[in-house]
Protein backbone atom coordinates (compact mmCIF):
# COMPACT_ATOMS: atom_id res chain seq x y z
CA UNK A 1 0.00 0.00 0.00
CA UNK A 2 0.95 3.28 0.13
CA UNK A 3 4.12 4.49 1.89
CA UNK A 4 4.28 7.48 4.64
CA UNK A 5 7.60 8.39 6.67
CA UNK A 6 6.73 11.28 8.77
CA UNK A 7 4.32 11.24 11.58
CA UNK A 8 1.57 13.70 12.10
CA UNK A 9 0.92 15.23 15.20
CA UNK A 10 -2.03 12.88 16.30
CA UNK A 11 0.75 10.00 15.32
CA UNK A 12 3.22 11.38 17.76
CA UNK A 13 1.02 12.06 20.62
CA UNK A 14 -0.06 8.26 20.34
CA UNK A 15 3.38 7.16 19.95
CA UNK A 16 4.66 8.96 23.45
CA UNK A 17 0.89 7.28 24.57
CA UNK A 18 2.59 3.91 24.34
CA UNK A 19 6.30 4.56 25.02
CA UNK A 20 5.18 6.13 28.03
CA UNK A 21 3.50 2.98 29.29
CA UNK A 22 0.01 4.84 29.52
CA UNK A 23 -1.70 2.73 27.22
CA UNK A 24 -0.56 -0.91 26.83
CA UNK A 25 -2.67 -0.85 23.08
CA UNK A 26 -4.64 1.87 21.22
CA UNK A 27 -8.55 2.43 20.83
CA UNK A 28 -9.71 5.02 18.31
CA UNK A 29 -12.97 5.15 16.23
CA UNK A 30 -14.48 6.75 13.35
CA UNK A 31 -18.25 8.34 14.88
CA UNK A 32 -20.46 9.54 11.73
CA UNK A 33 -23.66 10.76 12.15
CA UNK A 34 -25.88 8.36 9.42
CA UNK A 35 -27.70 11.51 8.60
CA UNK A 36 -26.19 11.22 5.06
CA UNK A 37 -23.37 10.45 2.92
CA UNK A 38 -19.72 10.42 3.91
CA UNK A 39 -17.52 13.08 1.96
CA UNK A 40 -14.30 13.63 0.93
CA UNK A 41 -13.51 15.40 4.31
CA UNK A 42 -14.39 12.32 6.27
CA UNK A 43 -12.18 10.25 4.04
CA UNK A 44 -9.30 12.46 5.70
CA UNK A 45 -10.94 11.18 9.64
CA UNK A 46 -11.18 7.75 8.14
CA UNK A 47 -7.97 7.07 6.89
CA UNK A 48 -6.55 9.33 10.15
CA UNK A 49 -8.29 7.03 12.89
CA UNK A 50 -8.01 3.87 10.71
CA UNK A 51 -4.49 4.42 10.12
CA UNK A 52 -3.71 4.80 13.77
CA UNK A 53 -5.26 0.98 14.53
CA UNK A 54 -3.06 -0.38 11.43
CA UNK A 55 -0.04 1.82 12.32
CA UNK A 56 -0.26 0.99 15.97
CA UNK A 57 -1.75 -2.53 15.92
CA UNK A 58 -4.77 -0.88 18.09
CA UNK A 59 -8.14 -1.30 17.52
CA UNK A 60 -10.63 1.24 15.53
CA UNK A 61 -14.67 0.59 16.32
CA UNK A 62 -17.36 2.06 13.55
CA UNK A 63 -19.33 3.89 15.79
CA UNK A 64 -22.78 5.67 14.64
CA UNK A 65 -23.46 8.71 16.44
CA UNK A 66 -27.16 8.18 16.37
CA UNK A 67 -28.88 10.57 18.85
CA UNK A 68 -31.02 12.96 16.18
CA UNK A 69 -33.99 11.02 15.26
CA UNK A 70 -35.13 13.29 12.94
CA UNK A 71 -32.20 13.63 10.75
CA UNK A 72 -30.47 9.66 10.47
CA UNK A 73 -31.86 6.93 8.81
CA UNK A 74 -31.22 3.05 7.80
CA UNK A 75 -29.71 3.26 4.59
CA UNK A 76 -27.24 6.19 5.59
CA UNK A 77 -26.25 3.45 7.93
CA UNK A 78 -25.80 1.31 4.95
CA UNK A 79 -24.32 3.77 2.68
CA UNK A 80 -21.67 4.54 4.93
CA UNK A 81 -20.85 0.62 6.37
CA UNK A 82 -20.17 0.25 2.50
CA UNK A 83 -18.08 3.31 1.68
CA UNK A 84 -15.31 2.50 4.57
CA UNK A 85 -14.95 -1.17 3.34
CA UNK A 86 -14.35 0.13 -0.02
CA UNK A 87 -12.04 2.85 1.35
CA UNK A 88 -10.20 -0.38 2.25
CA UNK A 89 -10.88 -0.30 5.90
CA UNK A 90 -11.92 -2.75 8.55
CA UNK A 91 -13.72 -1.96 11.70
CA UNK A 92 -13.28 -4.16 15.03
CA UNK A 93 -16.95 -3.62 16.01
CA UNK A 94 -19.76 -2.02 14.83
CA UNK A 95 -21.61 0.32 17.55
CA UNK A 96 -24.31 2.72 17.95
CA UNK A 97 -24.67 5.68 20.74
CA UNK A 98 -28.11 4.97 20.27
CA UNK A 99 -27.35 1.33 21.90
CA UNK A 100 -26.22 3.16 25.16
CA UNK A 101 -29.87 5.26 25.44
CA UNK A 102 -30.26 3.39 28.74
CA UNK A 103 -26.83 3.95 30.00
CA UNK A 104 -27.29 7.97 29.45
CA UNK A 105 -30.33 7.80 30.86
CA UNK A 106 -29.18 6.47 33.91
CA UNK A 107 -26.09 8.95 34.25
CA UNK A 108 -28.73 11.68 33.69
CA UNK A 109 -30.74 10.63 36.52
CA UNK A 110 -26.80 10.14 38.58
CA UNK A 111 -26.12 13.90 37.78
CA UNK A 112 -29.74 15.06 39.08
CA UNK A 113 -29.33 12.95 42.33
CA UNK A 114 -26.48 14.70 42.94
CA UNK A 115 -27.41 18.25 42.43
CA UNK A 116 -25.84 18.33 38.76
CA UNK A 117 -28.82 18.66 36.66
CA UNK A 118 -32.43 19.75 36.79
CA UNK A 119 -35.51 19.92 34.07
CA UNK A 120 -36.30 23.27 32.86
CA UNK A 121 -39.20 24.45 31.45
CA UNK A 122 -37.91 27.85 29.88
CA UNK A 123 -38.53 28.06 26.13
CA UNK A 124 -35.73 27.82 23.74
CA UNK A 125 -35.72 31.86 23.34
CA UNK A 126 -35.82 32.33 26.85
CA UNK A 127 -32.72 29.94 27.50
CA UNK A 128 -30.65 31.91 24.81
CA UNK A 129 -31.84 34.93 26.79
CA UNK A 130 -30.47 33.85 29.77
CA UNK A 131 -27.60 32.81 28.74
CA UNK A 132 -25.87 35.88 28.58
CA UNK A 133 -23.06 36.27 25.67
CA UNK A 134 -19.18 36.16 25.73
CA UNK A 135 -18.75 39.51 27.45
CA UNK A 136 -21.42 39.04 29.91
CA UNK A 137 -22.34 35.94 32.43
CA UNK A 138 -26.07 34.43 31.79
CA UNK A 139 -28.03 34.27 34.74
CA UNK A 140 -29.99 30.92 36.41
CA UNK A 141 -33.50 31.06 36.61
CA UNK A 142 -36.43 29.86 39.65
CA UNK A 143 -35.95 26.30 37.34
CA UNK A 144 -32.88 25.67 38.61
CA UNK A 145 -33.80 25.66 42.41
CA UNK A 146 -35.65 22.44 41.66
CA UNK A 147 -35.30 19.90 44.22
CA UNK A 148 -33.52 16.43 42.81
CA UNK A 149 -36.99 14.63 44.06
CA UNK A 150 -38.90 17.18 41.72
CA UNK A 151 -36.38 16.96 39.22
CA UNK A 152 -36.23 13.16 39.39
CA UNK A 153 -40.00 13.01 38.92
CA UNK A 154 -39.88 15.46 36.33
CA UNK A 155 -37.37 13.63 34.27
CA UNK A 156 -39.08 10.60 34.71
CA UNK A 157 -42.34 11.74 33.37
CA UNK A 158 -40.44 13.44 30.40
CA UNK A 159 -39.23 9.69 29.71
CA UNK A 160 -42.78 8.69 29.83
CA UNK A 161 -44.33 11.02 27.27
CA UNK A 162 -46.18 13.22 29.73
CA UNK A 163 -45.23 16.53 28.06
CA UNK A 164 -44.78 17.75 25.10
CA UNK A 165 -42.18 18.69 22.27
CA UNK A 166 -40.50 21.74 23.50
CA UNK A 167 -42.00 21.73 27.43
CA UNK A 168 -39.11 20.43 29.43
CA UNK A 169 -35.34 20.17 28.89
CA UNK A 170 -32.68 18.55 31.63
CA UNK A 171 -30.06 20.91 32.03
CA UNK A 172 -26.16 20.13 33.83
CA UNK A 173 -25.82 22.19 36.55
CA UNK A 174 -22.40 23.69 35.69
CA UNK A 175 -21.48 27.48 35.61
CA UNK A 176 -23.66 30.54 34.51
CA UNK A 177 -20.23 32.57 34.47
CA UNK A 178 -18.38 30.09 32.32
CA UNK A 179 -16.25 32.22 30.10
CA UNK A 180 -16.93 29.30 27.98
CA UNK A 181 -20.33 29.33 26.63
CA UNK A 182 -21.05 25.54 26.31
CA UNK A 183 -20.52 25.66 30.28
CA UNK A 184 -23.57 27.63 31.07
CA UNK A 185 -26.28 24.90 31.83
CA UNK A 186 -25.79 23.50 28.57
CA UNK A 187 -28.81 21.00 27.75
CA UNK A 188 -28.46 17.27 27.88
CA UNK A 189 -31.78 15.63 27.49
CA UNK A 190 -34.93 17.16 25.09
CA UNK A 191 -37.94 15.98 24.34
CA UNK A 192 -38.35 14.56 20.60
CA UNK A 193 -41.97 12.59 19.79
CA UNK A 194 -40.68 11.12 16.58
CA UNK A 195 -39.34 7.37 16.46
CA UNK A 196 -35.86 6.60 16.01
CA UNK A 197 -34.32 4.55 13.10
CA UNK A 198 -33.06 1.38 15.92
CA UNK A 199 -35.56 1.93 19.29
CA UNK A 200 -38.19 3.00 16.97
CA UNK A 201 -40.67 4.44 19.97
CA UNK A 202 -38.98 3.27 22.90
CA UNK A 203 -38.01 6.94 23.54
CA UNK A 204 -39.65 10.23 23.09
CA UNK A 205 -36.60 11.76 25.28
CA UNK A 206 -32.80 12.03 23.72
CA UNK A 207 -29.72 12.59 24.48
CA UNK A 208 -28.41 15.88 22.99
CA UNK A 209 -25.02 15.32 20.91
CA UNK A 210 -23.02 16.44 23.98
CA UNK A 211 -24.09 14.33 26.31
CA UNK A 212 -23.41 11.10 24.25
CA UNK A 213 -20.56 11.66 22.32
CA UNK A 214 -18.29 11.84 24.81
CA UNK A 215 -19.50 9.19 27.11
CA UNK A 216 -20.55 7.20 24.16
CA UNK A 217 -16.08 7.12 23.81
CA UNK A 218 -15.48 6.36 27.30
CA UNK A 219 -17.69 2.92 27.48
CA UNK A 220 -15.73 2.03 24.71
CA UNK A 221 -12.78 2.92 26.18
CA UNK A 222 -11.68 4.89 23.36
CA UNK A 223 -7.75 6.27 24.24
CA UNK A 224 -7.47 9.11 21.67
CA UNK A 225 -11.39 10.37 20.70
CA UNK A 226 -10.43 12.17 17.16
CA UNK A 227 -12.65 14.95 16.12
CA UNK A 228 -12.19 18.38 14.30
CA UNK A 229 -11.71 21.41 15.68
CA UNK A 230 -15.01 23.00 16.09
CA UNK A 231 -15.30 20.37 18.78
CA UNK A 232 -12.41 21.95 20.87
CA UNK A 233 -14.33 24.01 23.14
CA UNK A 234 -16.58 21.09 23.81
CA UNK A 235 -13.51 19.19 25.57
CA UNK A 236 -14.10 21.00 28.85
CA UNK A 237 -17.76 19.98 28.61
CA UNK A 238 -16.80 16.20 27.77
CA UNK A 239 -14.39 16.01 30.11
CA UNK A 240 -16.56 17.80 33.00
CA UNK A 241 -18.48 14.62 32.22
CA UNK A 242 -15.98 11.92 32.71
CA UNK A 243 -15.21 13.71 36.10
CA UNK A 244 -18.72 13.82 37.60
CA UNK A 245 -19.09 10.51 36.13
CA UNK A 246 -16.16 8.69 37.05
CA UNK A 247 -15.67 7.06 33.75
CA UNK A 248 -13.19 6.22 31.71
CA UNK A 249 -11.02 9.15 30.49
CA UNK A 250 -10.68 9.48 27.04
CA UNK A 251 -8.52 11.67 25.74
CA UNK A 252 -9.89 14.11 22.85
CA UNK A 253 -7.35 15.34 20.22
CA UNK A 254 -8.66 17.72 17.86
CA UNK A 255 -7.93 18.81 14.08
CA UNK A 256 -8.43 20.85 11.86
CA UNK A 257 -11.47 19.68 9.23
CA UNK A 258 -10.33 19.41 5.46
CA UNK A 259 -11.84 21.55 2.85
CA UNK A 260 -11.97 20.99 -0.44
CA UNK A 261 -12.26 24.30 -3.25
CA UNK A 262 -15.35 24.30 -5.71
CA UNK A 263 -17.49 22.55 -3.52
CA UNK A 264 -19.58 22.57 -0.83
CA UNK A 265 -19.35 19.58 1.70
CA UNK A 266 -21.47 19.99 4.86
CA UNK A 267 -24.05 17.02 4.76
CA UNK A 268 -26.49 19.59 4.81
CA UNK A 269 -25.61 21.21 2.44
CA UNK A 270 -25.37 18.33 0.57
CA UNK A 271 -28.51 17.16 1.43
CA UNK A 272 -30.30 20.29 -0.32
CA UNK A 273 -28.46 19.78 -3.64
CA UNK A 274 -30.02 16.06 -3.62
CA UNK A 275 -33.34 17.07 -2.55
CA UNK A 276 -33.63 19.92 -4.95
CA UNK A 277 -32.85 17.67 -7.82
CA UNK A 278 -29.51 20.29 -8.64
CA UNK A 279 -27.52 16.76 -8.34
CA UNK A 280 -28.54 13.09 -9.12
CA UNK A 281 -28.53 11.80 -5.81
CA UNK A 282 -25.85 11.23 -3.02
CA UNK A 283 -23.92 9.37 -5.66
CA UNK A 284 -23.95 11.72 -8.19
CA UNK A 285 -20.50 12.03 -10.34
CA UNK A 286 -20.07 16.14 -9.22
CA UNK A 287 -20.76 14.97 -5.84
CA UNK A 288 -18.21 15.42 -3.40
CA UNK A 289 -19.13 12.22 -1.64
CA UNK A 290 -17.18 8.93 -1.42
CA UNK A 291 -20.03 7.58 -3.22
CA UNK A 292 -19.74 10.12 -6.39
CA UNK A 293 -16.03 9.50 -6.37
CA UNK A 294 -16.68 6.19 -6.77
CA UNK A 295 -19.16 6.34 -9.47
CA UNK A 296 -17.12 8.85 -11.38
CA UNK A 297 -14.07 6.36 -11.63
CA UNK A 298 -11.72 7.99 -8.21
CA UNK A 299 -10.15 4.56 -6.87
CA UNK A 300 -9.84 4.23 -2.80
CA UNK A 301 -6.26 4.01 -3.78
CA UNK A 302 -6.21 7.40 -5.07
CA UNK A 303 -8.39 8.76 -2.27
CA UNK A 304 -6.19 7.33 0.15
CA UNK A 305 -3.46 9.07 -1.21
CA UNK A 306 -4.96 12.15 -1.47
CA UNK A 307 -5.55 12.04 2.20
CA UNK A 308 -2.27 11.05 3.19
CA UNK A 309 -0.31 13.96 0.94
CA UNK A 310 -2.56 16.87 2.65
CA UNK A 311 -2.41 14.83 5.67
CA UNK A 312 -3.59 16.67 9.00
CA UNK A 313 -3.09 19.91 10.89
CA UNK A 314 -4.16 22.19 13.43
CA UNK A 315 -5.37 25.08 11.25
CA UNK A 316 -7.78 25.26 8.62
CA UNK A 317 -7.94 25.88 4.84
CA UNK A 318 -8.95 24.81 1.35
CA UNK A 319 -7.39 21.87 -0.26
CA UNK A 320 -8.04 22.66 -3.99
CA UNK A 321 -9.63 20.32 -6.23
CA UNK A 322 -7.13 19.86 -8.44
CA UNK A 323 -4.22 18.12 -6.22
CA UNK A 324 -7.84 15.21 -5.78
CA UNK A 325 -7.81 14.98 -9.39
CA UNK A 326 -3.69 14.80 -9.73
CA UNK A 327 -3.94 12.10 -7.22
CA UNK A 328 -6.52 10.39 -9.52
CA UNK A 329 -4.36 10.63 -12.54
CA UNK A 330 -1.26 9.49 -11.13
CA UNK A 331 -3.18 6.41 -9.81
CA UNK A 332 -5.20 5.70 -12.71
CA UNK A 333 -2.19 6.16 -14.77
CA UNK A 334 -1.39 2.24 -13.60
CA UNK A 335 -4.34 0.86 -13.12
CA UNK A 336 -6.87 1.96 -16.29
CA UNK A 337 -6.52 -0.24 -19.55
CA UNK A 338 -5.96 1.57 -22.67
CA UNK A 339 -8.48 1.76 -25.42
CA UNK A 340 -9.76 3.89 -28.31
CA UNK A 341 -12.73 5.60 -28.13
CA UNK A 342 -13.90 8.59 -30.52
CA UNK A 343 -16.16 11.25 -29.24
CA UNK A 344 -16.68 13.25 -32.15
CA UNK A 345 -16.40 11.17 -34.73
CA UNK A 346 -15.17 11.94 -38.65
CA UNK A 347 -15.67 9.45 -41.09
CA UNK A 348 -11.88 8.04 -42.39
CA UNK A 349 -12.07 5.79 -45.83
CA UNK A 350 -9.01 3.92 -46.75
CA UNK A 351 -9.69 3.92 -50.53
CA UNK A 352 -6.87 1.13 -51.25
CA UNK A 353 -7.52 -0.81 -47.93
CA UNK A 354 -9.13 -3.93 -49.81
CA UNK A 355 -13.24 -3.51 -49.97
CA UNK A 356 -15.18 -5.50 -47.16
CA UNK A 357 -11.78 -7.23 -45.36
CA UNK A 358 -10.67 -6.20 -41.81
CA UNK A 359 -7.51 -7.46 -39.13
CA UNK A 360 -6.80 -7.65 -36.12
CA UNK A 361 -4.16 -5.91 -34.73
CA UNK A 362 -2.89 -5.29 -30.90
CA UNK A 363 -3.63 -2.57 -28.54
CA UNK A 364 -1.18 -2.62 -25.50
CA UNK A 365 -3.19 -2.80 -22.33
CA UNK A 366 -1.55 -0.27 -20.32
CA UNK A 367 2.93 0.31 -20.94
CA UNK A 368 2.73 1.74 -17.14
CA UNK A 369 2.05 -1.76 -15.78
CA UNK A 370 4.96 -3.85 -16.64
CA UNK A 371 3.01 -6.47 -18.19
CA UNK A 372 3.35 -6.40 -21.67
CA UNK A 373 -0.47 -7.31 -22.36
CA UNK A 374 -2.58 -6.46 -24.89
CA UNK A 375 -5.78 -6.81 -26.37
CA UNK A 376 -7.12 -7.25 -30.09
CA UNK A 377 -8.95 -4.73 -31.81
CA UNK A 378 -10.53 -4.69 -35.51
CA UNK A 379 -9.21 -3.07 -38.10
CA UNK A 380 -10.54 -1.81 -41.47
CA UNK A 381 -10.99 0.23 -44.29
CA UNK A 382 -13.82 2.82 -42.93
CA UNK A 383 -12.96 4.22 -39.84
CA UNK A 384 -13.79 6.99 -37.37
CA UNK A 385 -10.78 9.52 -35.90
CA UNK A 386 -11.75 12.38 -33.83
CA UNK A 387 -13.35 15.65 -35.71
CA UNK A 388 -10.01 17.95 -33.91
CA UNK A 389 -7.57 15.83 -35.93
CA UNK A 390 -7.95 16.61 -38.93
CA UNK A 391 -7.46 20.29 -40.39
CA UNK A 392 -9.00 21.67 -43.67
CA UNK A 393 -5.44 24.17 -43.83
CA UNK A 394 -3.45 23.28 -40.82
CA UNK A 395 -0.58 25.20 -39.71
CA UNK A 396 3.01 24.05 -40.19
CA UNK A 397 3.16 22.67 -36.29
CA UNK A 398 -0.52 20.63 -36.48
CA UNK A 399 1.23 17.58 -36.71
CA UNK A 400 -2.40 15.39 -37.17
CA UNK A 401 -4.16 15.34 -40.54
CA UNK A 402 -4.86 18.09 -43.15
CA UNK A 403 -4.70 17.77 -47.23
CA UNK A 404 -1.55 15.46 -48.10
CA UNK A 405 -0.72 14.96 -44.66
CA UNK A 406 0.19 11.96 -42.79
CA UNK A 407 -0.60 10.55 -39.17
CA UNK A 408 -0.02 6.82 -37.63
CA UNK A 409 -3.66 5.05 -36.53
CA UNK A 410 -2.68 3.91 -32.96
CA UNK A 411 -1.30 0.43 -33.17
CA UNK A 412 -2.41 0.05 -37.04
CA UNK A 413 -0.55 1.95 -39.88
CA UNK A 414 0.65 5.41 -41.04
CA UNK A 415 -2.24 7.23 -43.66
CA UNK A 416 -2.03 9.66 -46.10
CA UNK A 417 -5.12 12.10 -46.40
CA UNK A 418 -5.84 12.63 -49.66
CA UNK A 419 -8.82 14.70 -50.13
CA UNK A 420 -12.14 15.81 -48.15
CA UNK A 421 -15.83 15.96 -48.69
CA UNK A 422 -18.36 18.41 -46.99
CA UNK A 423 -21.45 18.83 -46.94
CA UNK A 424 -23.81 21.59 -48.11
CA UNK A 425 -23.15 23.72 -44.79
CA UNK A 426 -19.66 23.26 -45.20
CA UNK A 427 -18.86 20.60 -42.39
CA UNK A 428 -16.47 18.14 -43.23
CA UNK A 429 -18.13 14.70 -43.84
CA UNK A 430 -15.46 12.41 -45.14
CA UNK A 431 -11.33 12.25 -45.26
CA UNK A 432 -10.33 10.05 -48.05
CA UNK A 433 -6.75 8.31 -47.36
CA UNK A 434 -4.47 6.22 -48.36
CA UNK A 435 -2.52 3.56 -46.03
CA UNK A 436 0.98 2.08 -46.40
CA UNK A 437 0.73 -1.77 -45.68
CA UNK A 438 4.57 -1.29 -45.12
CA UNK A 439 3.79 0.89 -42.02
CA UNK A 440 2.11 -1.76 -39.27
CA UNK A 441 2.86 -1.00 -35.94
CA UNK A 442 5.17 -3.49 -34.50
CA UNK A 443 6.73 -4.49 -37.67
CA UNK A 444 6.96 -1.03 -39.45
CA UNK A 445 9.15 -1.16 -43.12
CA UNK A 446 7.93 1.63 -44.78
CA UNK A 447 10.77 4.11 -43.67
CA UNK A 448 7.78 6.84 -43.79
CA UNK A 449 7.79 9.50 -40.44
CA UNK A 450 4.45 10.30 -38.75
CA UNK A 451 5.03 12.48 -36.07
CA UNK A 452 1.48 12.01 -34.63
CA UNK A 453 -0.43 9.27 -33.47
CA UNK A 454 -4.17 9.22 -33.61
CA UNK A 455 -6.74 6.66 -31.86
CA UNK A 456 -9.71 5.81 -34.11
CA UNK A 457 -12.33 2.86 -34.29
CA UNK A 458 -13.61 0.91 -37.23
CA UNK A 459 -16.74 2.08 -38.19
CA UNK A 460 -18.32 -1.56 -38.74
CA UNK A 461 -16.91 -2.79 -35.23
CA UNK A 462 -17.13 -0.07 -33.15
CA UNK A 463 -20.09 0.35 -30.18
CA UNK A 464 -22.25 3.37 -29.50
CA UNK A 465 -22.02 4.65 -26.51
CA UNK A 466 -22.92 7.87 -24.53
CA UNK A 467 -20.11 9.82 -22.30
CA UNK A 468 -20.90 12.17 -19.61
CA UNK A 469 -18.45 14.43 -19.10
CA UNK A 470 -18.38 16.62 -15.69
CA UNK A 471 -16.83 19.47 -14.56
CA UNK A 472 -16.71 21.48 -11.43
CA UNK A 473 -19.76 21.42 -9.46
CA UNK A 474 -19.30 25.33 -8.77
CA UNK A 475 -17.79 27.98 -10.26
CA UNK A 476 -16.51 29.34 -7.67
CA UNK A 477 -13.34 28.33 -5.06
CA UNK A 478 -15.32 28.92 -2.14
CA UNK A 479 -19.29 28.60 -2.96
CA UNK A 480 -20.60 29.05 1.16
CA UNK A 481 -17.81 31.41 1.78
CA UNK A 482 -20.30 34.63 0.58
CA UNK A 483 -21.89 36.76 2.93
CA UNK A 484 -25.62 36.98 2.22
CA UNK A 485 -25.12 35.12 -0.95
CA UNK A 486 -26.60 31.21 -1.38
CA UNK A 487 -23.78 28.59 -2.30
CA UNK A 488 -26.49 27.24 -5.07
CA UNK A 489 -25.94 30.96 -7.02
CA UNK A 490 -22.47 29.55 -7.38
CA UNK A 491 -23.37 26.33 -9.55
CA UNK A 492 -21.41 25.61 -12.71
CA UNK A 493 -24.59 25.17 -15.54
CA UNK A 494 -22.24 23.53 -17.59
CA UNK A 495 -21.00 20.93 -14.83
CA UNK A 496 -22.55 18.07 -17.10
CA UNK A 497 -21.95 17.61 -20.49
CA UNK A 498 -23.39 14.21 -22.25
CA UNK A 499 -22.13 13.24 -25.54
CA UNK A 500 -24.84 11.03 -27.09
CA UNK A 501 -23.26 8.97 -29.70
CA UNK A 502 -19.63 8.40 -28.93
CA UNK A 503 -18.00 5.24 -30.41
CA UNK A 504 -15.93 2.77 -28.72
CA UNK A 505 -13.90 -0.48 -29.42
CA UNK A 506 -15.62 -3.16 -29.09
CA UNK A 507 -13.33 -4.78 -26.76
CA UNK A 508 -14.96 -2.07 -24.31
CA UNK A 509 -18.91 -3.74 -24.68
CA UNK A 510 -17.58 -6.06 -21.79
CA UNK A 511 -16.82 -3.08 -19.53
CA UNK A 512 -18.39 -2.93 -16.05
CA UNK A 513 -18.83 -0.39 -13.06
CA UNK A 514 -15.71 -0.48 -10.65
CA UNK A 515 -13.50 -1.12 -13.89
CA UNK A 516 -10.98 1.93 -15.10
CA UNK A 517 -9.80 2.69 -18.77
CA UNK A 518 -7.69 5.51 -20.33
CA UNK A 519 -9.40 6.64 -23.04
CA UNK A 520 -6.28 6.99 -25.11
CA UNK A 521 -5.72 10.92 -25.14
CA UNK A 522 -8.82 11.72 -24.13
CA UNK A 523 -8.82 11.17 -20.43
CA UNK A 524 -10.01 8.70 -18.07
CA UNK A 525 -13.38 7.03 -17.65
CA UNK A 526 -15.33 4.41 -16.10
CA UNK A 527 -18.78 2.78 -16.66
CA UNK A 528 -21.71 4.41 -14.98
CA UNK A 529 -23.89 2.08 -12.80
CA UNK A 530 -26.50 2.92 -15.78
CA UNK A 531 -24.54 1.39 -18.31
CA UNK A 532 -26.21 -1.78 -19.51
CA UNK A 533 -25.13 -4.07 -22.73
CA UNK A 534 -28.38 -2.36 -24.78
CA UNK A 535 -26.78 1.03 -23.78
CA UNK A 536 -23.37 1.50 -22.82
CA UNK A 537 -22.42 5.01 -20.88
CA UNK A 538 -19.31 5.83 -19.63
CA UNK A 539 -18.17 8.83 -16.77
CA UNK A 540 -15.37 10.76 -17.84
CA UNK A 541 -13.51 10.41 -14.12
CA UNK A 542 -10.71 13.64 -15.25
CA UNK A 543 -9.07 14.57 -18.43
CA UNK A 544 -5.28 13.56 -19.16
CA UNK A 545 -4.39 16.50 -18.14
CA UNK A 546 -5.62 19.48 -15.85
CA UNK A 547 -7.06 21.34 -18.60
CA UNK A 548 -8.92 23.44 -16.32
CA UNK A 549 -5.95 25.95 -14.47
CA UNK A 550 -5.66 26.95 -17.86
CA UNK A 551 -9.08 27.55 -18.84
CA UNK A 552 -9.17 29.81 -15.80
CA UNK A 553 -5.86 31.79 -16.87
CA UNK A 554 -7.78 33.39 -20.18
P1 LIG B 1 -20.71 17.61 8.12
O1 LIG B 1 -20.62 18.96 8.74
O2 LIG B 1 -20.07 17.51 6.82
O3 LIG B 1 -22.08 17.07 8.14
P2 LIG B 1 -20.03 16.23 10.48
O4 LIG B 1 -18.83 16.57 11.26
O5 LIG B 1 -21.34 16.67 11.00
O6 LIG B 1 -19.81 16.69 9.01
P3 LIG B 1 -20.02 13.54 11.23
O7 LIG B 1 -20.81 12.43 10.67
O8 LIG B 1 -20.33 14.02 12.59
O9 LIG B 1 -20.12 14.72 10.21
O10 LIG B 1 -18.47 13.23 11.08
C1 LIG B 1 -17.84 12.05 11.45
C2 LIG B 1 -16.39 12.35 11.71
O11 LIG B 1 -15.77 12.88 10.54
C3 LIG B 1 -16.23 13.36 12.81
O12 LIG B 1 -15.21 12.95 13.67
C4 LIG B 1 -15.87 14.63 12.07
O13 LIG B 1 -15.08 15.46 12.86
C5 LIG B 1 -15.12 14.09 10.84
N1 LIG B 1 -15.22 15.03 9.74
C6 LIG B 1 -16.35 15.53 9.20
N2 LIG B 1 -16.08 16.41 8.22
C7 LIG B 1 -14.74 16.48 8.12
C8 LIG B 1 -13.84 17.21 7.30
N3 LIG B 1 -14.27 18.07 6.38
N4 LIG B 1 -12.51 17.02 7.48
C9 LIG B 1 -12.08 16.15 8.40
N5 LIG B 1 -12.87 15.43 9.20
C10 LIG B 1 -14.19 15.58 9.08
MG1 LIG C 1 -22.02 16.23 12.89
Amino acid sequence: METKVSLNFVEEIVEKDLASGKHETIQTRFPPEPNGFLHIGHASSICLNFGLKNRFNGKCNLRFDDTNPSTEETRYVEAIKKDIQWLGFEWDKELYASDYFDQLYAWAVQLIKEGLAYVDDSSAEEIAEQKGTPTKPGSRNKFAERTVEENLDLFERMKNGEFENGAKVLRAKIDMASPNMLLRDPLIYRIKKEPHHRTGDKWVIYPMYDFAHGQSDSIENVTHSICTLEFENHRPLYNWFIEKLGIFPSRQIEFARRNLSHTVMSKRKLLQLVNENLVNGWDDPRMPTISGLRRRGYTAASIRNYANKIGIARRENVIDVSLLEFCAREDLNKVATRVMAVLDPLKVVITNYPKGEMEWVEMPNNPEDGKNTVHRMPFSGELYIERKDFMEDPPKKFFRLGPGRMSRLKAGYIIRCDGFEKDENGKVTQLNCTYFPESKSGQDTSGLKAKGVLHWVSIAHAAKAEIRQYDRLFLDENPQGHEGKDFKEFINPDSLSVIEEAYIEPFLTNAEPGKHYQFMRTGYFTPDPDSTKEKLIFNRTVTLRDSWAKAQRK
